[in-house]
């Protein structure tokens, strides 16, 4: 039996949302963190995967795979899965409009159909947000799962309509058929380790001792669990964290009955 589930699970942003960058806007030296992504990060990432020959999900915007095809072909020909990641990175609850979402996330499938030859199963929404109309998309597009949610720790769940007033009782609603993989601040790189703003970076050895404590808890506490981290190339591909990030994993799959899995792997290992 399965005891934990590991889902290395890459945002390949690039230079997407710096193109959206609220303060002070679009500028070379901030879409300059999006290129080392592209040109540095995504490929020593891709190193290291092959070297302890670990799957994983990229989630790839449409821009990212425009404008970097390169390092988006390595990672299918490696044999990662490639999940929806919106086309210009546009966090949802920013649209205008249904339609403007709607084309946005239309336009991201072509790019992917056109890099592996066919439509991603799993949508992971840019920000970590929906708009009042996300799930109805997804929904219609024929998505399978998501992983955006926080409603659960280290159990997929069902993704629902929700009726959400706030004058009214919270309702969860009606299961859509699509399984949402949790996701979690806190094992995502980018509040942690890159610099935001006025925001500093927190210290390197205790962000990766707070994951490996977090994965050590749900191997003990919740067996069959999947434990999905998050990690941006132009934030984990800088020194030296992908060799911290190799004892990590290193120290996950040294314990019993550990598998690493692309999300679809592994909701269709525990559905
Ligand atoms: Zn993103």
């Amino acid at each position: 039996m399965t005891r934990a589930t590991v889902c290395l699970t890459i945002d390949f942003d690039a230079v997407s949302p710096w193109l959206h960058a609220r303060e002070f806007g679009s500028t070379p030296v901030k879409r300059s963190r999006g290129r080392f992504g592209a040109d540095v990060g995504a490929p020593r990432l891709l190193d290291l995967f092959e070297r302890l020959d670990v799957p994983s999900t990229w989630f790839v915007p449409g821009h990212t795979i425009d404008s970097f095809p390169e390092p988006c072909q390595r990672a299918v020909d490696a044999g990662h899965e490639i999940g929806h990641h919106g086309w210009s990175h546009t966090p949802p609850s920013d649209y205008e409009s249904r339609a403007a979402e709607r084309a946005d996330i239309a336009r991201g499938i072509e790019s992917i159909e056109d890099l592996t030859g066919s439509a991603p199963a799993g949508y992971r929404s840019p920000s970590w947000d929906f708009s009042a109309h996300t799930v109805s998309l997804l929904k219609e597009f024929g998505f399978e799962w998501s992983s955006s949610g926080m409603a659960r720790e280290f159990e997929p769940y069902e993704l629902t309509e929700e009726y959400a007033p706030v004058d009214d009782p919270y309702e969860v609603g009606e299961p859509v058929e699509i399984t949402e993989m949790p996701v979690s601040w806190q094992r995502d790189d980018y509040p942690a380790l890159a610099f935001s703003g006025s925001r500093a970076f927190a210290d390197e050895a205790a962000v990766f001792d707070h994951w490996r404590r977090q994965f050590d808890w749900m191997y003990e506490h919740h067996a069959g669990g999947a434990y999905v981290l998050t990690l941006h190339p132009q934030v984990s591909g800088r020194s030296p964290r992908p060799a911290m990030l190799r004892e990590l994993i290193e120290h996950m799959a040294a314990k019993p009955d550990v598998d690493f899995a692309t999300v679809s792997d592994a909701l269709a290992g525990m559905g």
